[in-house]
């Protein structure tokens, strides 16, 4: 039901993406931690056994020492000291004879678990170390057994409880600190996903609004991050470009019903007005005829705007040519030249820098655009007057210019003469339908390039087209070469 889920109920917690991560980020956190507890407290275990090993063989050193100055006596003394100052269930210690008799020893009670079994196996000067149950039977104890050079035997026991009692506390200060790593993880894992989810969740939200119909809605851009700030920039244009989008739908559906509702209304009185009145072959032949042309015009005029849709969504298959902009201006001046001169208006074509002279797109669609212009200039400029192609072509970009001498355009509809449809004051006695420069210029940005205008009224107009150059485009030599 994921994708049914409407945006605005909200998933159960553990689907949720902050949730999720706060879990695997505590998880971490206290998976490391322990791990680091354990180590330190293995380590901790291993070095107060080491320390106590390390004691007792010099202790067993010590008392050997003291034996050999003091006697036995001697060390009986020392013995009772150690006893009194460490306690009867801390040490344990014991001078026995090469017979394994007793010569010195403190008192055994607290010790049960002591006993002369393993001295028979000890070998002059050999001293054998292990671990056995402390007093209390809570705590563990290490026992060393050592057989002096002279015969004699030295046995001690030492209880390792305070070491262990002080390991037990500084486990449950780890233990406790665990609790608190646990909780301040989860607590900074939210903290940190959620600040940042907040950001994802407002840019779901305007999206919910969006989609529920409020386009003029944009995310709100601040501190919050650059990859959230990119996401929502993103997001902005986006809805940008959808909005525009949406109004160029709404002018041309408006345009195409206002366009076409003229040439509708005019078959359907042709067609009345025939049925009603006419009686004759020829009269009947004629208005057919004029029924047909007016079809042509609205089928032309379909086609046109769905060649401009093509182009401005670049639905249509892009051309690859390379176009030889030199030769195709050349031939569409031959086209043009006729109607010119009937006209009386001259037609020149200048071209500067041949050798860079190549564009990569289509070239029908490329012959279309400067059709379109030159038309327009021969269109609106009045006899006597005239219109120049100037080609200037570098290796970083391509200019074609197409100037008139004729009528101009006026300031305030510059801006507009792109728009679908629109139609200058100068060209109501003209043929066309306002769609010969909406279809240039989308050409032309579909070919990475823009067209520029300028006029002036009663002097005369300027059209330029831009096209990235002959340096974008691969296998030059082979373009040029066409070019010459
Ligand atoms: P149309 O079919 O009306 O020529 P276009 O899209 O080619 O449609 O041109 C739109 C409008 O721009 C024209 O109606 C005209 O008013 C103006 N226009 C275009 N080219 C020129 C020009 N060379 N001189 C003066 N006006 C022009």
């Amino acid at each position: 039901m994921d994708s049914a889920m409407s945006s605005n109920e909200r998933a159960p917690i553990h689907r949720m993406l902050w949730f999720r991560l706060t879990l695997r980020f505590a998880a971490l956190f206290t998976g490391l931690t322990l791990l680091v507890f354990l180590l330190l407290d293995y380590s901790l275990r291993a070095h107060f056994r080491s320390e106590v090993e390390e004691d007792l063989t010099l202790d067993i050193e010590e008392f050997a020492g003291i034996l050999e100055e003091e006697g036995v006596d001697g060390v009986q003394a020392e013995f009772d000291r150690e006893v009194e100052f460490e306690g009867e269930e801390t040490v344990y210690l014991a001078l026995l004879a090469p017979d394994r008799s007793f010569l010195a020893r403190t008192d055994p009670a607290p010790w049960p678990v002591v006993d002369t079994d393993g001295l028979a196996s000890l070998a002059l000067g050999e001293s054998k170390i292990r671990p056995i149950p402390a007093p209390d039977q809570a705590h563990s104890g290490l026992f060393i057994e050592a057989r002096l050079p002279d015969g004699r035997y030295l046995q001690m026991a030492d209880s390792m409880k305070e070491k262990e009692e002080l390991i037990d506390f500084f486990r449950l200060l780890l233990g406790a600190a665990l609790v608190v790593m646990l909780v301040c993880g989860f607590g900074l894992g939210w903290f940190i996903t959620r600040r940042a989810m907040i950001e994802v969740d407002r840019l779901a939200d305007t999206a919910t609004r969006i989609a529920a119909g409020d386009l003029s809605l944009r995310v709100p851009i601040g501190n919050q991050g650059e990859e959230i700030k990119r996401l929502g920039l993103a997001f902005n244009e986006m809805l940008g470009r959808i909005d525009a989008l949406l109004l160029e739908l709404k002018e041309v559906t408006n345009n195409v019903a206002h366009d076409l509702r003229s040439p509708i209304t005019r078959i359907r009185g042709m067609a009345e007005t025939t049925l009603t009145g006419a009686s004759e072959l020829p009269l009947f032949q004629e208005t057919t005829g004029a029924i047909i042309d007016e079809c042509d015009r609205l089928v032309g005029i379909l086609n046109t705007m769905l060649e401009i849709a093509e182009a401005n969504t670049g639905m249509a298959d892009k051309p690859n040519d390379l176009v030889n902009i030199a030769h195709l201006l050349g031939d569409a001046q031959d086209m043009f030249l006729p109607v010119a001169e009937e006209k009386g208006v001259s037609l020149d074509l200048q071209v500067v820098g041949t050798e860079h002279c190549v564009a990569r797109g289509g070239e029908s669609k490329l012959q279309r655009v400067f059709a379109n212009l030159i038309d327009n200039a021969i269109k609106y400029t009045e006899a006597g007057g005239g219109v120049r192609i100037q080609v200037a072509a570098t290796s970083s970009n391509l200019r074609v210019t197409v100037e008139d001498t004729g009528c101009g355009i006026a300031e305030q509809d510059l801006p507009r003469v792109f728009d679908r449809f629109f139609r200058g004051d100068s060209s109501r006695s003209s043929n066309g339908y306002g769609l010969g420069l909406a279809l240039a210029q989308a050409i032309i940005r579909s070919h990475g390039g823009d067209i520029l205008v300028a006029s002036e009224v009663g002097k005369g107009s300027q059209f330029t087209v831009c096209l990235p150059g002959s340096n974008s485009i691969r296998h030059l030599a082979a373009a040029v070469g066409n070019c010459q």
